[in-house]
């Protein structure tokens, strides 16, 4: 490590819509040193999730924003490569919040380790077993707790949270329903993964009568990763006492202006709907079980999954851009380190 530089991207300034190298700069910076309780990790991968964007904002929300001339936070996977916590070895192989940088120093604590008898790939500690995975795993089974028979409706269904909530409702015994961006990603939840049917929304005409087509005797739980226009169509379309399970609202994102809507919320009244605001880190105490009942599952070959592993520090912010246009297929993960 003696001559290692430490690359960062950083945010130099808030972003007004999508983020560009203008708003998130790369530069080399020092090693950083860990303190009493911390560890210095030697970042493996990149975890690219679209909360990033929200976290590049000052806008009020469950994390503080980045700090302007920080490195943009992102889960990581690595390596301890110096460890000051008691319970972290040289060695031990860790994920958690850190940064777009090849070092992070982060406390012990903070992180978790994936374990020595591992026998997936590691990344899979970033997608499947990861926050992403249980996302699927506990917005399904704790805040939309679909009944066997039930319609689940999920939007970016061909996406990494969307497409295992998918089929854990499969496994559940509920009817599954998924909207995504183009007709090859329809293809693959129902083909591949077993959704019962999938709707194309920017092909389908208008969105509201689809879902209606897809779902003729309406929707029980809709778990909503969009949020704009196509919240707006599902609300049209749900039964009394239906749930809704707000796990994100990509579509505003990037948006410069106030986001308008929803115009349809009066049905949450009409119909006693029950909205549920839903955060994978209020579940961090659970994740063992939840990893463990994945794992067999993922062995099993009853969940299946996309990753795209785009190699190479440098393409970072490029390919973080690509979950705001629908380019991405899967969990979008940058490889820092060659296997
Ligand atoms: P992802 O679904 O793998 O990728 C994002 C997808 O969103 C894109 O591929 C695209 O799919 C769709 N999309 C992008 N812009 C859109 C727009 N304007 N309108 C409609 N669809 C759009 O990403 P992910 O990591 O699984 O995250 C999905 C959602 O879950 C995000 O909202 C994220 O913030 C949320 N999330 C929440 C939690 C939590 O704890 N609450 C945790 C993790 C993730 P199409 O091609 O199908 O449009």
């Amino acid at each position: 490590m003696e001559n290692a530089i430490n690359r960062q991207f950083y945010l130099h300034q808030r972003p007004a819509g999508m983020p560009s190298t203008s708003d998130v700069r790369r530069r080399d910076a020092a090693i950083p040193r860990p303190r009493d309780g911390e560890v210095l990790i030697r970042n493996r991968y990149f975890s690219l999730d679209p909360a990033i964007r929200g976290w590049m904002s000052d806008t009020p929300s469950y994390l503080p924003p980045i700090p302007l001339g920080q490195a943009i936070t992102s889960t990581t996977l690595g390596d301890v490569v110096q460890s000051r916590h008691p319970d972290c070895r040289e060695g031990d192989v860790v994920y958690g919040l850190n940064a777009w940088e090849d070092f992070s120093a982060a406390p012990g604590s903070y992180l978790m380790k994936v374990p020595p008898e591992n026998r997936f790939p590691l990344h899979y500690y970033l997608s499947v077993f990861g926050a992403v995975g249980m996302t699927s795993y506990f917005g399904i089974l704790e805040a939309g707790k679909p009944r066997p028979g039930e319609t689940v409706l999920i939007s970016a269904a061909a996406g990494a949270v969307g497409s295992v909530a998918g089929q854990i409702a499969k496994i559940l015994g509920c009817r599954v329903v998924g909207l995504a961006g183009t007709d090859a990603k329809c293809r693959w939840i129902t083909d591949d993964l077993g959704f019962d049917a999938a709707i194309n929304y920017r092909d389908c005409g208008p969105l509201t009568e689809a879902i209606a087509g897809a779902c003729p005797e309406g929707v029980d739980v809709y778990f909503d990763n969009v949020g704009g226009a196509i919240l707006d169509a599902a609300l049209m379309n749900l039964k009394d006492h239906a749930r809704i399970v707000f796990c994100g609202a990509i579509s505003g994102y990037n948006a410069a202006e106030p986001v308008p809507g929803p115009y349809n919320w009066w049905q949450i009244l009409a119909r006693s709907v029950t909205v549920q605001g839903f955060l994978v880190s209020n579940h961090v105490a659970q994740f063992p079980q939840g990893v463990a009942r994945m794992s067999e599952w993922v062995a099993a070959g009853r969940i299946r999954f996309q990753e795209q592993i785009v190699d190479g520090f440098e393409n970072t912010l490029a390919a973080f851009l690509t979950l705001f246009d629908g380019t991405n297929t899967g969990k979008l993960i940058v490889r820092v380190v060659p296997d």
